[in-house]
């Protein structure tokens, strides 16, 4: 480091981690690059609002400059980084290359289709504006398309929307396209009725919501019930087609497929050449510097570390907020040569939402569910969002449509085919009539 000069420190990703570290370090004499390959930081918790029409998508993410503005020491620069040269501390980016005294990593997580990348084109996965307006787009195409065929005298078609994994995307997913098909749409259309639409949830595992004690799983499941989705767990899917879900010798039709089964680390963790658990999330030091280079700290959903009990620190807002805070910290204890300290994450609660007015959350020993859990969820996540005035817009918003049951931002955008849409109204003259899971379920066309 040279000893009269600021110090440069490198910032890749500016999600809930790295804009963290960014602010907090921008305190201390240091310059700051703060690298994303997009312009904006996005609020992933509202992203299914966004996916599902209920909110704009300027109203849960925000331009990284406007929110670090008036921080003179913090450079922002869009870019994409492809690797690193850690000897000779160099982040690469495509078209330039940048030096560094500290570097943090905090480039985040993205779907994993369990080595079948071929799924993703048929069933989206929620992780960035582009998959909430793409999800967006398919669910009211879907809705359009049916109307026009059962317009031409075509009957209707059985809407099935798919969603596959049970974990908190999936469950809100789940529970709110079940709302929108019973409540936003049921009037409004001549020809079809959107309340014969079918949510069907596919969980691998033996509960949703996994993550959370037994009892608030089950009340979660009975509250999906409740909203109209049909809740199939120890359900593995084995296949995605183009107008349906395979799972092993058993084949349910899907006009929209939605993925929330799986996450895999940033392929940067990788570059960085350390050990990586299953997810490719790098394994860090206690402080979440990377083993044997102290100047490079991993954090967010990239970093795999275990808290005191070895329970492993979830990838969540806040873990990824107290890591940023944390190496920022230590950084500045470097600069005036005190000890680090090691991360110590402090969990303030779990919560989790599901649609309408149905949520479940636990704080310590006490677990909540209904109307005051999915209140807690609101207010805590409206909280954390960045800005005031998108915080007042999205309050106004649920307010507006809790109490109408209107979704303001039902735009279809872009392309007006879904795959697989002619496929499924020819397999759908069979299955039509079929309106209970299991008789829905048929078998593979090869099989
Ligand atoms: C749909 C969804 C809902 C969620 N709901 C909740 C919730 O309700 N509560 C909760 O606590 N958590 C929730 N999470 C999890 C939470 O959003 C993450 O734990 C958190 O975003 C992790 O922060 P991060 O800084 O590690 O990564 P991210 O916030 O993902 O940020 C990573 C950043 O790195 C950038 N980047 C990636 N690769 C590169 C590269 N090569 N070059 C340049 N930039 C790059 C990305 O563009 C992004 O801006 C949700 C996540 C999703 C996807």
């Amino acid at each position: 480091m040279n000893s009269t000069a600021a110090p440069q420190i490198v910032i890749i990703g500016a999600g809930f981690g790295g804009l963290t570290a960014a602010r907090r370090l921008a305190r201390y004499p240091v310059q700051i690059t703060l690298i994303d390959r997009r312009n904006h930081h996005t609020f992933q918790p509202l992203l299914y609002q966004v996916a599902t029409a209920g909110l704009s998508p300027g109203e849960i993410a925000a331009p990284i400059r406007w929110i670090v503005r008036g921080q003179h020491n913090i450079e922002v620069l869009l870019g994409e980084v492809q690797d690193f040269d850690l000897e000779r501390r160099i982040v690469k980016l495509t078209e330039r290359e940048i030096l560094y005294d500290y570097l943090v990593v905090a480039a985040g997580a993205s779907h994993a289709y369990f080595g079948h990348d071929e799924w993703e084109r048929l069933a989206p996965g929620l992780k960035t504006i582009e998959d909430a307006l793409e999800i967006r787009r398919r669910v009211l195409l879907a809705f359009e398309l049916a109307e026009r065929q059962a317009g031409s005298g075509e009957g209707q078609v059985q809407l099935n929307f798919v969603i596959v994994g049970g974990g908190p995307t999936g469950v809100e997913l789940a529970g709110t396209l079940a709302e929108i098909a019973r409540r936003a749409l049921a009037n409004e259309f001549n020809s079809i009725d959107p309340k014969r639409t079918r949510v069907i949830l596919l969980e691998g595992g033996p509960r949703i919501l996994p993550t959370y004690p037994e009892d608030l799983s089950r009340s979660a499941e009975e509250q999906m019930r409740a909203l109209g989705v049909e809740v199939h767990t120890s359900t593995m899917v084995t296949g995605v087609e183009p107008a349906a879900v395979v799972m092993g010798e058993t084949r349910l039709p899907s006009v929209v497929t939605l993925w929330a089964a799986g996450v895999a680390a940033s392929p940067l963790g990788k570059k960085l050449g350390a050990s990586t658990d299953r997810a490719g999330r790098v394994l860090v030091n206690p402080d979440l510097s990377l083993p044997g280079h102290r100047e490079v700290f991993v954090i967010g959903d990239l970093a795999s570390l275990k808290d005191e009990t070895g329970a492993p620190v979830p990838g969540v807002a806040p873990a990824a907020i107290q890591q940023g805070n944390a190496t920022a910290r230590n950084i500045a204890r470097d600069l005036r040569r005190e000890p680090r300290k090691n991360f110590h994450y402090i969990n303030k609660g779990s919560l989790a939402t599901i649609g309408r007015a149905a949520g479940i959350a636990q704080f310590g020993k006490i677990h909540i569910s209904g109307f005051i859990a999915w209140l807690s969820w609101l207010f805590v996540h409206i909280f954390f969002l960045i800005g005031f005035r998108n915080r007042i817009i999205v309050l106004i918003q649920w307010a507006w449509s809790y109490f109408t049951y209107e979704r303001g931002a039902r735009l279809i955008t872009g392309d007006q085919t879904l795959p697989g849409w002619d496929m499924r109204s020819e397999q759908n003259d069979s299955t039509a009539k079929t309106m209970s899971p299991e008789a829905s379920i048929t078998r593979p066309r090869n099989s």
